[in-house]
């Protein structure tokens, strides 16, 4: 009997999240945002249409994915 455990993705294991452009402001996925009232473990996928961006108010779509938690992006901060 070989029972292999399922490989699971990046994605699967950490949301990813995302980051305000206009502001700078990351949304986690594993913590929600608590101004919103989004509980924790929701991903950015499943915020509601009208979601903004707590601190400066940008739409949803002025968000850029920045990658799972600890995932190695080779992104550079300036
Ligand atoms: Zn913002």
């Amino acid at each position: 009997m070989s029972e292999r455990p399922k490989e699971q993705t990046l994605a699967e294991l950490a949301p990813a999240r995302y980051e305000c452009r206009s502001c700078g402001y990351v949304y986690e996925p594993t913590k929600g945002d608590s101004k919103t009232d989004i509980p924790a473990g929701t991903r950015f996928e499943e915020l509601p249409l009208d979601w903004r961006c707590p601190v400066c108010g940008a739409r949803r779509g002025v968000f850029q994915n920045v990658g799972a938690s600890g995932a190695p992006l080779g992104f550079k901060k300036t």
